[in-house]
């Protein structure tokens, strides 16, 4: 591609050798003319030297002095110069370009593509929630872990690649289109592969996520801030479809940004108005037939717009911090609702990674749990694998706390995160949640059904429960029956559905499939 450090230093006059040399000489002339004549003009012989040798001796040193001054004025320019060249162009941490750098990289790849006829593709890659991971293991680590990074990213890419860290930690890839990059998901798959491997810092092995938005130049774009920008929406877009996903990008995006600019601003209106309800979805016993617990999946209600789902709000919220006082309220209702439910029944509430390392998250809890009387015991809080590997120490003494507290945590998607499965044997829990994902390739994909017996073999050996999610057919229970998975949820056993007055009471009320 370019030559990224081939800089302009021709081109100012400032910088020009010859400008130098006649600016340094002239200094030098005009001072031994200025003080011979200053000499002559007052100064007598020194110690019997005679005065026009003393004169010219002086004159001489001045000139000296003058083209000394002119060569250091310009060493400073210089200095001052590439220091800011430095500065804006490159990254300190990493050494990549910067944001400002990679817009103009991007302009030139635009007009070389536009040249040649050959794509060149711009990939934006960016970690997972690392604002968060920054604020949890402290910035120190967090540089150590954008440098890491970096480092994986060079030396996964080829030589040609123009590399770029564009925010915290976001990073721009320019590369041309070439025979050998192979399709983009086995060239992205690979990336992926590489820079998700975790992370040995001093005090820890870190996790990360992340995700890639893709344009292509021209096609998508000629100008480096709408390229950049799409990029980024693209990888928006990836992100909304789950972890370590990525996305290429097509104009649909430009609206689909324009929405999630709406759900930011309207989700403060909206918690102030009361925008948001509960629903419940039964989990349901297999080997019983009883309903022994219902998970609260928080619903927003829209005056003009209907219903928000959640899967498009949530994130938006734990991006804004905006999911503390939601997620505050949703446990706060759903321990309220527990007088509503069989009393034999416990009730899960979802805990979203970024209220789940709030400073009071325990004296959250607690203090709802006082305040709403409720058993401790029928209480379930349903925590995903990426909030417990942010900071293992400290989720740690989170779930010990909560079970001193006699509150079950169940690992919620679990089997969608993380390889390294250490963790379980150090955390108090009492519960996997088998991920949705796994439920639904059961009947046709014989590895899902792998995945399945290990996770309820795992779970045994541990001595704790399993629960499979999604569950929508009868074979699909029948198979997770068989593999000894002993709790289901999904809609085969009833959809999630708001409490209902029915006989002058409230209840739960959901539309089930099939009536067991
Ligand atoms: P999740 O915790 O994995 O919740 C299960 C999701 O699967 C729910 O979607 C539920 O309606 C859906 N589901 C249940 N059974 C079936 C089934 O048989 N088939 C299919 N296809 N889907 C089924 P929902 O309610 O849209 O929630 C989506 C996600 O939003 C949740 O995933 C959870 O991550 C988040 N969420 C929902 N409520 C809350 C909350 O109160 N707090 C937080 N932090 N997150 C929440
Ligand atoms: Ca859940
Ligand atoms: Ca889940």
């Amino acid at each position: 591609m370019s030559d990224r450090h081939s800089g302009d230093s021709n081109r100012s006059p400032t910088r020009s050798r010859v400008f130098r040399l006649t600016t340094i000489a002239a200094s030098g002339l005009g001072s031994f003319a200025l003080a011979l004549w200053a000499v002559r003009s007052g100064v007598g012989g020194i110690d019997g030297i005679p005065a026009n040798i003393v004169a010219g001796m002086i004159a001489a040193l001045c000139a000296l002095a003058a083209s000394f001054a002119a060569m250091s004025f310009f060493a400073g320019i210089d200095e001052s110069a590439s220091w800011v060249y430095r500065e804006t162009q490159f990254d300190k941490l990493t050494g990549l370009s910067t944001r400002a750098a990679m817009a103009g990289r991007v302009a030139e790849a635009a007009t070389g593509a536009i040249g040649t006829g050959r794509p060149v593709f711009l990939l934006d890659i960016d970690i997972d929630r690392f604002k968060h991971i920054n604020d949890t293991i402290g910035y120190s680590d967090g540089d150590r872990l954008v440098h890491a990074f970096a480092e994986r990213l060079k030396e996964i890419l080829p030589r040609e690649a123009e590399i770029g860290r564009i925010s915290a930690g976001e990073f721009a890839v320019l590369i041309p289109d070439r025979p050998d990059l192979g399709s983009m998901d086995a060239f992205i798959g690979r990336i992926y592969e590489r820079l998700t491997q975790p992370y040995q810092l001093p005090s820890h092995l870190q996790s990360v996520n992340m995700s890639v938005g893709l344009v292509a130049i021209p096609k998508d774009g000629t100008e480096p801030v709408t390229l950049l920008r799409r990029a980024n929406l693209a990888l928006q877009h990836a992100r909304g479809g789950g972890i370590g996903n990525w996305s290429a990008f097509h104009e649909q995006m430009g609206r689909v940004a324009d929405y999630r600019q709406w759900i930011e601003s309207e989700l403060h209106v909206a918690f102030r108005r009361g925008d948001f309800e509960l629903h419940y979805q039964p989990q349901f016993d297999l080997s019983t037939g009883r309903t022994v617990g219902y998970e609260a999946l928080v619903r927003w209600r829209h005056p003009e717009r209907g219903m928000v789902p959640p899967g498009e709000f949530v994130p938006v919220a734990e991006e804004t911090g905006m999911i503390v006082p939601i997620g505050e309220w949703v446990l706060r209702k759903a321990c309220e609702d527990a007088r509503f439910l069989p009393q034999d029944c416990f009730v899960a509430v979802n805990i979203s990674p970024v209220q789940f390392m709030t400073r009071d998250f325990l004296s959250m809890v607690s203090g709802v749990i006082a305040s709403t009387g409720i058993d401790p015991k029928r209480l379930e809080l349903e925590v995903t694998e990426t909030a417990m590997m942010q900071d293992r120490a400290h989720a740690a003494a989170i779930l010990d706390a909560l079970s001193q507290m006699n509150i079950s945590v169940a690992v919620d998607d679990f089997g969608t995160g993380y390889s390294n499965l250490s963790y379980l044997v150090d955390f108090p829990f009492k519960k996997l949640k088998i991920d949705q994902s796994f439920v639904r390739r059961l009947e046709s994909d014989n590895n899902s059904g792998a995945v399945v017996s290990t996770i309820v073999g795992l779970s045994r050996a541990l001595g704790v429960r399993t629960i499979a999610e999604g569950v929508e057919t009868e074979s699909q229970a029948t198979l997770l029956k068989a593999a000894g998975c002993q709790v289901g949820q999904g809609y085969l056993f009833g959809k999630p559905g708001p409490l209902v007055m029915r006989d002058g009471r409230l209840e739960p009320r959901h539309d089930a499939a099939t009536v067991h």
